[in-house]
């Protein structure tokens, strides 16, 4: 009998707990990876707590995974044994409807998210879809690209799809795990990059990160100030915000894109949506397709996540620590 051994969250809420279970046979199209590093990113904070409703326990949470592959089923091809992966929000997709035939697995309404119904990264090993392992390039520490696995490519893929470049002005709000990868990849696009941040001790650190303006959003009129500035904006914020300040920071035909998830939603005007022809839109994570790129990129433009290292065992320390805002900027677990 093969046992997979890691911490769960029995109860919303509840701290973690030691738990092991036998994953059964390996299926054929399944890989089982040794589990080095797993980032703490803060949706696993929101169904550890069951925020969105869909949490199923007990669960072991955790899907910012980088590890050594040590199984293979009998129907892979793509890795083999000692391959070093990642593995981010999704473990497997249907593989035939239209999303996954044309790359856009994340999109698949089947999708399965690796620790939604199923058990991730918070432990010793972990099993997904080969063509969720996705190989990671050779000059990356396992700790600074474990969270570009899930925090990574929710920022890269609406800089990249909403076409960021050279000419654009991209603001960046929250600067957490999300949102200090956001900076550099923004920069990486040769935007000019503004971090909106409610801590005004991370200044130094974002423009370090390659911001060239920080705004203190705690700070009465902030908002104000820079009406009309951003092509784009990228909200990484868990938090409710003044939505209609943020659209009115948008210049004509901008964008506000948000990938964090606040428990209210998003409230707004309909005249600064329309008066400036703008536009509000939402990215889930990413496909296989663009976590190859999205590592590719990082390994060529120096993009890492900078992280607390926890061991293991002490995952409901890093957790605690991310509920108070308290990481810079990424808490990654360490077997
Ligand atoms: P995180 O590390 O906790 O960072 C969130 C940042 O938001 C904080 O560092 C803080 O930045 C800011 N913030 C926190 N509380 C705030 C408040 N009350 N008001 C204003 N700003 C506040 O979290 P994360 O891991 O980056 O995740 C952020 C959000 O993205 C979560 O909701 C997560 O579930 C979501 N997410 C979505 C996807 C997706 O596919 N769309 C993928 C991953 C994560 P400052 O200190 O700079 O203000
Ligand atoms: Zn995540």
């Amino acid at each position: 009998m093969s046992e997979i051994q890691g911490l769960a969250v029995h109860a919303a809420g509840a701290q973690l707990l030691p738990y092991k279970f036998d994953p059964g046979d390996l299926q054929p199209n399944e890989v089982e990876i040794r589990i080095s590093h797993c980032g703490v990113c803060h949706s696993d904070i929101h169904l550890i707590d069951n925020d969105w409703g869909v949490s199923k326990y007990p669960f072991i949470p955790g899907h910012e995974i980088v590890g050594t592959v040590i199984a293979v089923g009998g129907d892979v091809r793509s890795l083999s044994v000692g391959q070093r992966v990642g593995v981010g929000w999704q473990a497997d997709s249907c593989g035939i409807c239209e999303w996954c035939r044309q790359g856009d697995e994340h999109l698949c309404a089947q999708s399965q998210p690796t620790c939604i119904g199923r058990n991730g990264g918070y432990a010793d090993k972990v099993r997904v879809s080969s063509r969720f392992a996705i190989p990671v390039p050779g000059v990356l520490e396992s700790e600074n690209v474990a969270p570009l696995l899930c925090g990574g490519i929710t920022v890269y893929s609406p800089l990249r799809n909403h076409g960021v470049r050279p000419s654009s002005r991209v603001g960046v709000i929250g600067i957490g795990g999300l949102g200090h990868m956001g900076i550099q990849f923004a920069r990486a696009f040769g935007a000019e990059v503004t971090a909106f941040s409610t801590s005004k001790d991370k200044e130094k650190e974002a423009k370090e990160l390659g911001a060239h303006h920080f705004v203190n959003t705690r700070d009465t009129g902030a908002l104000k100030k820079v009406a009309g500035s951003f092509d784009f904006l990228l909200s990484t914020v868990s938090a409710d915000q003044d939505w209609n300040a943020y659209l009115t920071a948008l210049r004509p035909k901008g964008t506000l894109c948000v990938v964090g998830v606040p428990p209210s939603g998003i409230q707004v005007q309909a005249f600064p949506l329309i008066a400036g022809q703008r536009a509000i839109s939402g990215s889930p994570t990413g496909s296989p397709r663009d976590l190859h790129e999205m590592l590719d990129v990082a390994a060529r433009h120096n993009v890492k996540a900078i992280t607390e290292r926890f061991a293991m065992a002490k995952a409901n320390d890093a957790v605690a620590r991310v509920k108070k805002n308290q990481v810079r900027y990424r808490a990654v677990l360490a077997n």
